[in-house]
């Protein structure tokens, strides 16, 4: 399958260099604003290939994506001094507005997977935009969020995160829900799990859990200025499951028509993604406080996406 990747920096580079390294797209193809920077990241990314599997890198115009089966966009503009986060994300809202368009008029069959932050808005950005139905625009969202809490659970356990089975709900960001009350390992409640494995789940690990996964990205930032590795492999995964027709449940963000009472508004749920798309949404169980803080995360995305408009 042929991937456009449009906004060719740090996340969408990372993005082609996992699809390349995983096998992950038969055709890449970087457009970015900065011509010179999307023909540089092809021809580096082009250089793993030989290392990787066979697939074609390159850079081009929107016409270069003509036949994609998926685009990724991970275009925006940084924050300028002293910007407040309306202002940035008012102008990352019209590089959607271009891009969008231009995408669609060379690729109007292609799935959109929403890379740029904040993710959950610039999903319904994106979906407003592109008209397209809300099952076709996916957002990164939750992915990486989810595969840190399950691999510090099972790092907890004793157990390989590919036997936990637990998500990260609501926004990618700070008013996110670790979804405990959901949480399996090996078919067991994670409580059960751990007490037979003797390691419980006490409040304090608890804690150093939930920190683990929500202050991740801050660390980061904090170390090298931003994030992009994860990510970069988590869209690499989204497009995997799209070109096999997985059918792999996958946290991700979607316009979703109602989520503890609040409507149309995009966030992460649980989400069963194949080549159409997302083909059904999860309501995972939940206890009655994380059933609150997805409602007010969900009001949250949906105060800031209205404000937008
Ligand atoms: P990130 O860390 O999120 O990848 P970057 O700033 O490294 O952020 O990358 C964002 C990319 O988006 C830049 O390469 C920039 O040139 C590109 N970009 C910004 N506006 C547009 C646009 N209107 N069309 C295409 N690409 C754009």
């Amino acid at each position: 399958m042929k991937v456009g990747i449009v906004g060719a920096g740090m996340v969408g580079s990372a993005a082609g260099y996992a699809l390349a390294l995983r096998g992950g797209a038969s055709e890449v193809v970087f457009v970015d604003r900065s011509e010179a920077l999307a023909v540089a990241q092809a021809e580096d990314v082009a250089h793993a290939v030989p290392f990787a599997h066979p697939c074609r890198v390159r850079a081009g115009d929107y016409d270069a994506l003509e036949g994609a089966g998926v685009v990724i966009l991970a275009a925006g503009v940084a924050q300028k001094p002293g910007e407040d986060r309306l202002s940035l994300l008012s102008r990352n809202a019209e590089v959607f507005a271009q891009v969008i368009e231009g995408v669609q008029r060379a690729a109007p069959e292609a799935l959109l997977l929403v890379a740029s932050n904040p993710v959950d808005i610039m999903t319904q950005v994106a979906c407003n935009l592109s008209h397209l139905p809300p099952e076709r625009v996916i957002g990164s969202g939750t992915i990486l969020d989810t595969a840190r809490f399950r691999s510090l659970l099972g790092g907890h356990l004793g157990v390989a995160p590919q036997s936990v089975h637990a998500y990260v709900l609501g926004e990618h960001g700070d008013s996110e829900v670790l979804s405990w009350a959901s949480a399996r390992a090996g078919s067991e409640p994670v409580a059960r799990f751990a007490a037979q494995v003797g390691a419980p789940i006490t409040q304090t690990v608890r804690e150093r859990i939930d920190a683990g996964v929500r202050r991740a990205a801050y660390r980061i930032i904090e170390g090298k200025g931003a994030t992009w590795y994860g990510i970069g492999a988590g869209l690499a995964r989204i497009v995997q499951a799209v070109r096999d027709d997985q059918r792999a449940v996958l946290s991700v963000s979607m316009v979703t028509a109602e989520v503890e009472g609040v409507r149309d508004v995009a966030l992460s749920l649980p989400r069963v993604v194949g080549r159409e798309g997302v083909l059904a949404t999860l309501s995972p169980e939940l206890a009655p406080d994380e059933a609150q803080a997805l409602r007010t995360s969900a009001e949250v995305l949906k105060e800031t996406a209205g404000q937008l408009t």
